[in-house]
């Protein structure tokens, strides 16, 4: 597998460490002749496949890119006025060339190290501070994954919430009801997460007041699908007055013209920020939103981003609350959700600092003028339109004429929303014109009404909605006009993170590999980036073409029966897992089934998947060697054998080691009745040396975020498919704008692709990297971690290993004997690496008091030794405090990361000299990345909330 220097092959790119010198002084370390030699003891032989992968031999980079160009000449481009959640919007060149394809943004990792993420913070703390503005709540998450989803979670919180709030009222059992203005998109997800959990939903007409019975929650839509406006105060009134509390999805251009959502009462508001300079990508990426009144934000899922102070008191950024996530509370969280939208809230916010305030509110009124246009033009040639308050969407009535209006538009290239037979629905957007709205109305037959006919006052917003309050007043909106000013902005964030293309980000169970130029370019080519989720399947055929095409692929490696590429996350890929195990023994008459035995090792989303698919939660023990313990699984098989419904194990195991008896456990899983879900985030791995659907699994999600290469955006988009064996596929997720399409299972995102627009990136890896090329990348990805551990066990011993020593394609350093000798914890050590210019490991997970290191296939022999040789530098400091040369207080360890602030200070008077703070390898001279913050205190964010920006005066220090 190794290769001499003049080769050209994608396959020699993506991998790193290739050459053969490198490759031959990685198997001296670990202490094998050969690649080979080495997979074959770490995988063990039962779970090996038999044959290579049957997948389309590697393309180069023109060849997948000729390939790409071809998918997306099958698909059109058109005017998109169909609405329904998704409209055309313009990405300003100056963000989609400096964000959306800008690696120093696309990829960042969640910001968990905020002294690295300080950028990216900003951006989403702008992202929450414009959402707050426009929706006027108090308190907003930094994105959810779609907007039916951000409404299933909203009601999901209101259900907690009003287990104390409702007590009285009653209201806490009450039902769920939807105004039937709702996105059928969102009803669909609500009544699916609903039929799980067990609650019960009513949609009804709210605009003629609340149906009778006892209410937890209602949800409304303004504007509504149907394009109506109309006063929700007296609904919300009327909602509160009898215990339940109120969910609004708003749209957040409408928001600009129409009285927000808190000032009329409600309690949360959710909806998509997709209009503000995102593609449409068909269907997403699109970042959601969801703001809370006080006194919610603890329940609230998603991550919040918050401002804390640093060691010096400087303002800082920091995700705040993070005990409400997953990761801690597991089956207690607030919700499932890890990866969201980061990349896409960034652009939304920076599309907001772009155009400000008068920006955002001109293209409303642009658009609101258009469809008041099209509505008073529509009427005076003789057409019923139904609302006469709406803000950019007409629904107008064309008694059995629908098909022949929707075809002349089509024919003039533009796309409306076929409602019924009779009725039409026509969006307005930043993107419609003058041109436009005549080509339109040309279609109906219609002509433009005479300018000095009625416009003028004919279906006005109702003044009783109309906007008064300000938004958007901090000078972030205000200070960034030009378009320099906007580029130094952006690259000013960027410069204060440290993302792929600075360091390695060594991230155990995140597999933060190489996102390839190639891989990225076509996402947003127009053929594949402006394509609306419901165009006609005729416009669309390149784009199912590339997905059913990448499922086949995904199928073959994994091999599973079939694929699904809709959930948008891997916390999405698990609950639809789940709800397939879920149907199928629902199918058998086996409702009585509902146990999740879940290790105690696992990923937190885990078990808040399990929550959410109406399962009940029982944790398997660990035994001391990190495998699963035989005694308590086999004595919890026996204990819940009737109710067991699944079992949810990652592999490789969340302790980066291959568990030679996997096969084991899925036997006696599935001899008792059982059904094995096995979590494929660590199918780097795995791929083309074993395959989870032929070892025992019988669902299970991939990340593509992670192995197959789309970028993590500082936290999402993500792509969670969901693989299955054939008995689980009549229950794989269904459409949910198509929800009378009763034969699939619970949709789990709004649009029926999921992420569709990220998608030619896993497509493009696969082709350029071919059957022999994945699974080199994977046994390369084996060898780099084999190699930092055999290289790093003497400095700080690796907790587990599998045969012969071995790792699988990430290790745990245990730093616990050295913290209980000297006092030096792992997060020390995290936050010491920054100054070495180095994104910390995987802190505290799976095991408090570790870091877990995963190099991948794409890191260079010369980057890992950069890494190994800060690691043994920092081990002798740490020495250094064990002989008393500093204090711990005292230590470079404990005071880092240095800023560059700290080092020049005049009053330097610590036990460590200032070269040692900033330059403690000698090749960071040269290339010397100073972190924008020191050490920011976590718990003072937490207990002083504040997530909306701060004054700028507050850095005046
Ligand atoms: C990343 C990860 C998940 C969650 O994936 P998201 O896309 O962040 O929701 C689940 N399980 C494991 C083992 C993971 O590493």
């Amino acid at each position: 597998m190794t290769v001499n220097s003049a080769s050209t092959s994608f396959v020699d790119r993506h991998i790193g460490a290739r050459r053969e010198a490198d490759v031959d002084a990685m198997l001296k370390a670990v202490g094998y002749d050969t690649v080979d030699s080495l997979v074959d003891t770490a995988v063990p032989k039962d779970i090996r496949q038999d044959s290579p992968l049957e997948l389309t031999a590697a393309l180069s980079e023109v060849e997948t890119l000729t390939e790409l160009r071809k998918l997306a000449a099958k698909n059109k481009t058109a005017v998109q006025m169909i609405g329904q959640g998704y409209y055309d919007t313009v990405t300003p060149p100056v963000i989609r060339r400096n964000i959306l394809e800008a690696p120093a943004w696309y990829t960042a990792y969640t910001p968990y190290q905020p002294e690295i993420s300080q950028g990216r913070l900003e951006a989403l703390l702008n992202f929450q501070t414009m959402v707050q503005d426009l929706v006027g709540l108090p308190i907003a998450n930094a994105s959810l994954l779609d907007e039916a989803t951000a409404v299933a979670e909203a009601v999901l919180m209101m259900r907690r919430a009003n287990k104390t709030a409702g007590q009285k009222s009653g209201a806490h059992d009450g039902k769920t009801v939807l105004d039937a203005d709702c996105l059928p998109q969102t009803i669909a997800i609500v009544k699916g997460r609903a039929e799980a959990l067990g609650f019960e939903v009513e949609v009804a007409d709210l605009s003629e007041g609340l149906p009778d019975g006892v209410i937890n929650g209602v949800v409304l839509q303004q504007p509504g699908v149907s394009g109506r406006v109309f006063d929700h105060s007296e609904v919300i009134a009327a909602a509160k007055e009898r215990g339940a509390l109120v969910t609004v999805a708003a749209d957040l251009l409408a928001l600009t013209l129409i009285t927000p959502p808190g000032e009329q009462g409600a309690d949360i508001a959710v909806g998509s920020a997709q209009r503000f300079g995102v593609p449409l990508f068909y269907g997403g990426p699109h970042a959601a939103y969801m703001a809370v009144q006080k006194g919610l934000e603890r329940s609230m899922p998603g991550r919040l981003v918050g401002v804390s102070k640093d060691s010096t008191g400087l303002p800082a950024y920091r995700l705040a609350l993070q005990t409400r996530e997953q990761h801690i509370r597991r089956e207690k969280a607030t919700s499932n959700i890890c990866t969201a939208q980061a990349l896409l809230a960034i652009v939304a916010s920076m599309y907001a600092v772009y155009h400000g305030p008068e920006g955002l509110k001109a293209i409303a009124e642009t658009a609101h003028g258009h469809a008041r246009t099209l509505a008073t033009s529509l009427k005076a040639a003789g057409l019923a339109v139904r609302h006469a308050s709406f803000f950019d969407t007409v629904t107008v009535s064309v008694p059995g004429k629908a098909s022949d209006f929707l075809a002349a538009a089509e024919a003039k290239g533009i796309n409306l929303r076929g409602i019924d037979a009779d009725t039409i629905g026509i969006s307005t957007d930043e993107a419609t014109t003058d041109a436009v709205v005549a080509d339109v109305l040309a279609a109906f037959g219609a002509a433009v009404a005479d300018a000095g006919s009625d416009a003028g006052t004919d279906f006005r917003l109702d003044a009783a909605v109309e906007r008064s309050s300000d938004y958007l007043q901090h000078p972030v909106f205000h200070t960034h006009r030009s378009e320099t000013q906007l580029l130094r902005y952006v690259r000013k964030l960027s410069d204060r993170d440290l993302a792929l293309d600075r360091t390695m980000i060594p991230l155990g169970s995140c597999t933060m590999k190489l996102n390839a130029t190639a891989e990225m370019e076509a996402i947003s080519w127009p053929e594949f980036a402006s394509i609306h989720p419901f165009a006609p399947d005729s416009q669309t055929e390149g784009w199912r073409e590339l997905i059913a095409d990448l499922e086949a692929q995904l199928t073959e490696i994994t091999g599973y029966d079939q694929v699904s590429i809709q959930p948008n996350a891997g916390s999405q890929g698990e609950l639809a897992g789940l709800l397939a195990i879920r149907g199928y023994h629902h199918s058998r008459g086996e409702q009585q089934r509902n146990v999740c035995l879940i290790p105690a090792s696992a990923h937190g989303t885990n078990a808040a998947s399990a929550v959410l698919a109406g399962m009940k939660v029982v944790v398997v023990a660990t035994a001391a060697d990190g495998t699963i313990d035989h005694a308590d699984l086999n004595a919890k098989i026996e204990l819940h054998k009737d109710a067991l419904s699944a079992i949810m194990i990652t592999y490789p195991s969340t302790h980066g080691v291959y568990d030679a008896d996997v096969r084991e456990v899925c036997d006696a899983i599935h001899a008792a009745g059982g059904q094995v879900y096995i979590d494929g985030a660590n199918l780097n791995a795995l791929v083309g040396l074993a395959q989870p659907g032929k070892f025992g699994g019988d669902v299970s999600h991939l990340n593509l975020h992670k192995t197959f290469c789309i970028p993590h955006g500082g936290g999402g988009p993500g792509v969670g498919p969901v693989a299955a064996k054939a008995h689980l596929a009549p229950f794989m997720p269904g459409n949910a704008a198509d929800p009378a399409n009763g034969a699939d299972g619970t949709p789990i995102s709004a649009s029926k692709y999921g992420s569709a627009g990220v998608l030619p990136i896993s497509w493009a890896y696969v082709k350029l990297m071919g059957g022999r090329g994945l699974t080199d990348a994977t046994k390369s990805a084996l060898l780099a971690a084999n190699y930092i551990a055999a290289r790093l066990n003497d400095f700080f011993p690796v907790l587990y290993t599998g045969e012969g020593g071995l790792v699988a394609h990430e290790c745990i350093l245990d730093l616990r004997e050295l913290t209980a000798k000297t006092g030096v914890t792992a997060e020390d050590v995290a936050k010491r690496l920054i100054d070495y210019g180095f994104h910390a490991p995987t802190l505290a997970f799976p095991v408090a008091g570790t870091l877990m290191v995963e190099p991948t296939e794409s890191e260079d022999l010369a980057e890992i030794d950069r890494f190994i040789t800060a690691m043994i530098s920092i081990r002798a400091e740490i020495d250094q405090v064990a002989h008393g040369d500093f204090t711990l207080a005292d230590s470079p360890l404990r005071n880092a990361p240095h800023t560059a602030a700290a080092a020049i200070s005049t009053d330097w008077n610590r036990g460590y000299p200032r070269e040692q703070a900033v330059f403690p390898v000698h090749s960071l001279k040269q290339d010397k990345y100073f972190p924008p913050v020191g050490r920011i205190d976590g718990a003072l964010g937490d207990r002083n909330l504040i997530c909306s920006c701060p004054p700028l005066s507050e850095f005046e220090n």
